[in-house]
């Protein structure tokens, strides 16, 4: 399957976020796709996080993961999003954080300067400390984790222009067929 890291691809507001959402509908198991798992999408990644990730001034160049350390990584990915969710959804979370920080610490020691590794522990520390956790969401539509950046933080979706416009449509279309149900 042919596929391009699209600036969509990064409405999580946070590199660590737009990892985790590299899988598609984490939670539909028949709909979940992840875009790592594609061949090359490891590579093409980081490239593609340094021009569109709203950190991206922080990082600069950023490295794909060596190989050798790319399990760990995706296991890393996978305790980000679960940590992350558990704290919106308010589960117990702190069960969780203890994993996610086990994970960044086994990264870390062998990420390499530049690495996309290294830049997602980083982002992640920051999204663990962040002063204010209820600005991260779950989209309404897609179920990626994103942060909610609006002044009155009332944004649902990722991303407006796909998500939103989604949400928007499917609601005209319910609309539309209760106006001409007989
Ligand atoms: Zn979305």
């Amino acid at each position: 399957m042919s596929f391009t890291w699209t600036p969509h691809r990064f409405s999580g507001g946070a590199l660590a976020l737009d990892v985790a959402n590299s899988v598609v509908l984490r939670h539909d198991d028949e709909r979940r796709i992840d875009r790592f798992e594609a061949h090359g999408q490891m590579e093409s990644f980081p490239k593609a996080a340094a021009n569109f990730c709203a950190e991206r001034t922080l990082f600069g160049d950023i490295l794909p993961v060596k190989r050798e350390n790319r399990a760990d990584f995706i296991s890393l990915r996978d305790m980000i999003d679960r940590y992350f969710r558990a704290r919106i959804l308010g589960e117990a979370a702190d069960l969780f954080l203890a994993d996610l920080l086990a994970a960044l610490a086994r990264v870390l020691r062998q990420a390499s300067a530049n690495g996309l590794d290294a830049a997602t522990v980083h982002s992640t520390l920051r999204l663990i400390a962040m002063p204010d956790p209820e600005r991260m969401k779950i989209c309404r539509n897609c179920g990626w984790l994103f942060i909610d950046r609006s002044k009155n933080k009332s944004r649902a979706w990722c991303d407006m222009a796909v998500c939103g416009n989604r949400a928007k449509a499917s609601r005209h279309y319910r609309r539309k067929k209760e106006e001409t149900a007989p």
